[in-house]
């Protein structure tokens, strides 16, 4: 009778004197000669396995002497305990090896581009083309294993809770997400076009209003935007919404998905999370997504810079601008290239400068000094409770870049001073964010979410007069810096949103004809609703503590938007395009 197979990586120390049967792919040879050593690597892990001439058919053993890295091979032997001083303890099957009685190839392999190993030095182009084979190194394996962990134990929790998964279509209209679509052309209706979804948005608000209460779904959306190492063209959202809900209960939901989800990984979700508002965020951090593994909040230092004759300062506020400062707790102790690269990252976030005063054992030193009025100075140190050993960081801007700016130096100084704790996982909610943003150049209001989100009801009477300060009944999740999800309240009565769309420069025609049929539905009794979309792949990346998305997704693409295994995009046959109804581009590269 042949023998089941035997996952590689779990045998163990009371596995010796089974026979057993393994199948994987040849890691790396030894041949002694007299005695051959494998490394078999399977899902579940590596083991040594040996090829002894005195004890082994020649055959196998013959058979192992030809064995390449990443030939698959099926290998029949017994476990055996290693002598105490063979064993390796960092290695899970330390303990044992298998000495080999048969070797059968059950497929070959060319000589790999790269060694299918964690440490390596291929570049990450060279692993995007042998995806298959960079997916074999154990730790992409042990990324995906934590994703579908993950997944699994969010769906758990959602299920526990009551919601159903209910898959919305790919192909479809344009949803208003702020990217643009990717557009499919329909072959059947000549010059009509689907959209793919930036995000299930309009379904899920349907499906509130045809009666299932509690959605989610693991969403594919697809945004055509620019590129940044966190973005990817197509991404995995963990898209929900409710019935009835208040933000508390959206918000319990998304406490307990995100602490299951994270559990898988080791890492726990203090809850309740802390709570700020969008200003408070961005008065105390300059930012709407706050790392609060560290405190650090900024100090206004408008009052005491006003009338101070310091020309970046008079600028700043002559021009409407604030004067804002970060107190480093040991931050004097920052070296003149340290300071010299705060200032340049407060340049990259569009700020004219940065001004640094240190506080060392009672002197005071600045190069803002010799323009500083003693009596300003001291007020600076002292609204910003400078002590001695501390660095006071300044930004004086007539515009948006001093909280652009001095968030970006909170987490470069926290990280500097060594107040990052790199093992804490600080989570907390944004809420009260602005229903609208103003854009200068368009000269229109836009929504800063999606058009769809609820206004706080005691703001509404602003819409009209002041669109700038109504609050939206909006939230973000972030950790430690990074935005999680997002979500709202939305508008379920027809008429309010009507009124949002003409805000919005929406025409009453154009509204019907992008949305009509959430109109229409919004006129068939919609039940008061809310949800958020979570984004999967950060959640992963966050968890399996990896450096971009690309680490935790199986077929990625570049930065430019491209598959290097498949080559995607690509040219297609003209006659594919004809049946579609279009013309080939112009291609100065094809002829
Ligand atoms: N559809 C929104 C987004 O993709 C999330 C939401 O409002 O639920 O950002």
């Amino acid at each position: 009778m042949s023998l089941s197979r035997q996952p590689a990586g779990e045998l163990r120390g009371p596995d010796a004197g089974r026979r057993i049967r393994i199948c994987g792919w040849v890691g790396r040879r030894r041949d002694l000669g007299e005695l051959i050593f494998l490394t078999v690597r399977d899902r579940s892990g590596i083991v040594q396995v040996l090829f002894d001439r005195a004890r082994c058919p020649r055959e196998a053993v013959d058979a192992a002497a030809e064995a390449r890295a990443e030939d698959v091979v099926e290998i029949e032997g017994e476990v055996v305990a290693r002598a105490e001083a063979q064993r390796h303890r960092d290695q899970p099957t330390g303990d044992v090896e298998v000495v080999a009685s048969r070797l059968t190839f059950l497929s070959r392999s060319d000589t790999p581009p790269f060694l299918v190993e964690d440490r390596t030095n291929a570049t990450e182009e060279l692993r995007l083309q042998y995806r298959y084979l960079d997916l074999r190194r154990p730790a992409m394996q042990k990324n995906l294993v934590l994703r579908d962990e993950i997944a699994f134990r969010i769906r758990r929790t959602l299920h526990e809770r009551g919601f159903l998964e209910i898959e919305t279509p790919m192909l479809t209209r344009s949803t208003p997400e702020g990217a643009r679509d990717f557009l499919v052309p329909s072959r059947v209706h000549r010059g009509q076009w689907y959209a793919l979804p930036q995000s299930p948005q309009l379904f899920k608000q349907i499906l509130m209003i045809s009666g299932f209460e509690k959605y989610y779904q693991l969403a594919r959306c697809f945004r055509d935007e620019d590129l940044r190492a966190d973005r990817q063209f197509e991404f995995t959202q963990i898209d929900l919404e409710m019935s009835f809900p208040t933000e508390e209960d959206v918000f319990e939901v998304v406490e307990a998905l995100l602490e299951a989800g994270f559990s898988a990984a080791g890492i726990e979700a203090t809850r309740p999370f802390p709570r700020l508002t969008f200003a408070e965020a961005m008065d105390r951090y300059g930012t709407d997504r706050p790392d609060l593994r560290f405190d650090l909040p900024l100090v206004n230092l408008t009052a005491e810079a006003a009338g101070s004759g310091f020309a970046p300062f008079e600028r700043a506020l002559s021009g409407g601008g604030a004067v804002r400062a970060l107190r480093v707790p040991g931050g004097a102790a920052f070296s003149r290239k340290t300071l010299d690269e705060l200032g340049a990252l407060a340049k990259e976030h569009g700020a004219g400068g940065l001004v640094w005063i240190k506080r060392v054992s009672g002197d005071v030193t600045s190069p803002a000094k010799k323009g500083l009025p003693e009596g300003v100075l001291a007020s600076l140190l002292e609204k910003g409770r400078v002590a001695d050993g501390d660095l006071l960081l300044v930004v004086a801007d007539a515009g948006k870049a001093v909280f652009a700016a001095l968030a970006a130096l909170r987490g470069a100084a926290a990280r500097e001073a060594g107040l990052v704790d790199d093992s804490r996982y600080a989570f907390c909610w944004v809420t009260e964010f602005p229903l609208l943003g103003f854009d200068e150049a368009a000269g229109q209001w836009f929504p800063m979410n999606h058009p769809f989100t609820a206004p706080r009801e005691e703001d509404l009477p602003l819409i009209e007069s002041e669109p700038g300060r109504v609050r939206a009944r909006a939230y973000d999740v972030v950790v430690n810096g990074w935005e999680l999800g997002s979500g709202s309240i939305r508008i379920h009565r027809a008429d309010l949103q009507e009124r949002v769309f003409r805000r919005l420069g929406i025409s009453e025609e154009e509204g019907r004809e992008r949305f009509g049929f959430l109109l229409d539905a919004l006129r068939f009794g919609a039940p008061p609703h809310g949800g958020i979309a979570l984004g999967l792949d950060r959640i992963c990346a966050i968890a399996a503590g990896a450096t971009s998305l690309r680490e935790v997704i199986a077929f990625p693409k570049t930065t430019s938007g491209t598959c290097l295994m498949t080559r995607a995009p690509a040219h297609v046959p003209r006659a594919q395009l004809e049946e579609l109804g279009i013309s080939p581009p112009a291609d100065p590269t094809r002829r």
